[in-house]
């Protein structure tokens, strides 16, 4: 597979692609490493996910400039992911020592439950942020007593396979993580259907999500499914607009608008609709876009030139108003401010993934509830208002797995984070990862 830079266009790296066989030895090598590695005491398993985290901020400016070089990240925001990545491992190295069963009462014997790690985890990635959703998937995972196999995406394999060099170089045994890039289709289908893995752990698309599910409910194999988004940012009339403006572009601008929690249905109150479109115009306008190596640069391309066409497909009369960006190679796209004429329109339904944001007007707090609500959708959204009985109301109906009240706030990696309806099944991060990856077993010790 050829890896090429978004911003410059050139081939950065070639990586062998592995074939079905591959990932059948693969998942041998993890299930005998399994073995071993569901042995090792808590206090050595934190111990060395730990000393994995610490290798990893050593090398977190290396990985950082890998990530803007292969994923076209802002440098800003890599320098970021790479501090999550190191974050996340050190979180759960926390975790093994804590790991705890239940003691509950019965009558002639002792019942204890035990947390049993589940085999052979595959966590399957897309390309919008290589290093940090795989970790959200290995780290939980290795600290239960799994070993994981990573399928990064086609297009980013770069600092998944340096992460797996530096766990080797922490003392993580052979087979206890390992990273196979390669097809979707050969690969990922490969260790989906394999019997001897566990469970799937798949961030991507809803489509490619859904057949993942079918085929592993055919071996009643365990999933965490992490999919699309169409997200609601509600602005009501009596919110800091100027706030609440200024900070919108960046709500779905970030990272090219290729985050799955990018607010980019925008839901303003009627009576202040046109008020707050100009001052979106004004920050949008404001957005720095270019070459993301360089420090103030807010947003870099996208990740290929097929994923440009289809963004830019969305693009179908003129926009109310477009942000510049570059001209020369580089899959670059510039912000881009809708404003449909129905709900119905695709760019208003659909999930782009680039930075394109729709804005349209409500009336009254159930018609934003309605909206917001209407999409197979429900993976975040952000609320704008000064009353704080209405940002509870809204924030107990609208149907999303994260939200925020007048902020817009990411990903902590120590609250739990995934979707409602077709956004995704099960949760990742937060305080109870790890149940996500152990299955509770119950044993009854007789008195007799
Ligand atoms: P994608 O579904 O095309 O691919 C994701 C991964 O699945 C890739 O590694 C790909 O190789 C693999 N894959 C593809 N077909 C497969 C198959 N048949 N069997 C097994 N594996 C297969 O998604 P993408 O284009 O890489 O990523 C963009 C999508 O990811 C967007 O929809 C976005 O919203 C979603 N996403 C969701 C979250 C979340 O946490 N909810 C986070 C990031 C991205």
């Amino acid at each position: 597979m050829k890896i090429v830079n978004p911003a410059t266009e050139e081939v950065i790296a070639e990586v062998e692609a592995a074939d079905a066989a591959e990932v059948g030895h693969a998942v041998e090598r993890a299930r005998r490493a399994f073995a071993a590695w569901r042995k090792v005491g808590p206090g050595d398993r934190a111990r060395l996910l730990r000393r994995f985290a610490a290798l990893v901020r050593e090398h977190a400016e290396e990985l950082a400039l890998l990530e803007v070089a292969n994923a076209g990240h802002t440098i800003g925001n890599a320098r970021w992911e790479a501090g999550n990545v190191a974050d996340v491992l050190d979180f759960y190295a926390g975790a093994p020592e804590r790991d705890h069963g239940k003691q509950i009462p019965v009558p002639g014997g002792l019942d204890v439950t035990f947390q049993e790690p589940l085999g052979v985890v595959g966590v399957i990635v897309p390309w919008n942020f290589p290093m940090v959703i795989m970790t959200w998937g290995l780290a939980p995972a290795l600290a239960a007593g799994n070993t994981v196999i990573v399928k990064p995406a086609e297009w980013t394999p770069l600092t998944a396979l340096r992460l797996a060099e530096l766990a080797l170089a922490a003392g993580l045994p052979e087979g206890v993580f390992q990273v196979l890039p390669g097809t979707g289709e050969v690969a990922g289908a490969r260790l989906v259907e394999h019997p001897g893995v566990a469970k799937i752990v798949f961030t991507g698309s809803t489509e490619v999500g859904k057949e993942i599910a079918a085929k592993c409910a055919g071996q009643v194999k365990r999933i965490t499914l992490e999919l699309g988004g169409k997200s609601a940012n509600v602005v009501f009339a009596d919110a800091d607009l100027a706030k609440a403006a200024a900070t919108a572009p960046y709500a779905v601008f970030d990272n090219a608008g290729q985050d799955c929690c990018a607010r980019s249905r925008i839901l303003v109150e009627r009576s202040v609709h046109d008020e707050f479109l100009d001052r979106l115009g004004e920050a949008v306008l404001k957005v720095r876009v270019g070459d993301p190596r360089d420090e103030g640069i807010e947003m870099g391309p996208l990740i290929s030139a097929e994923h440009r066409e289809r963004v830019a497909s969305f693009v179908t009369e003129p926009p109310h108003l477009q942000g510049t960006c570059p001209s020369g190679p580089g899959f670059w796209f510039p912000p881009t401010v809708l404003t449909p004429r129905s709900t119905d329109d695709r760019a208003f339904t659909e999930e782009i993934f680039g930075p394109v944001v729709s804005v349209v007007p409500f009336d009254d707090e159930a018609d934003a509830v309605r909206i917001a609500n209407d999409t197979p959708y429900g993976l975040s959204g952000s609320i704008w208002t000064r009353d704080v009985g209405r940002a509870l109301r809204v924030a107990r109906a609208v149907e999303a797995g994260n939200l925020s009240v007048n902020s817009h706030s990411s990903v902590r990696y120590w609250t739990p984070f995934g979707g409602f309806k077709q956004s995704g099944l099960g949760r990742e991060l937060g305080p109870d990862a790890l149940s996500a990856f152990t299955e509770t077993k119950n044993v009854f010790i007789s008195e007799e």
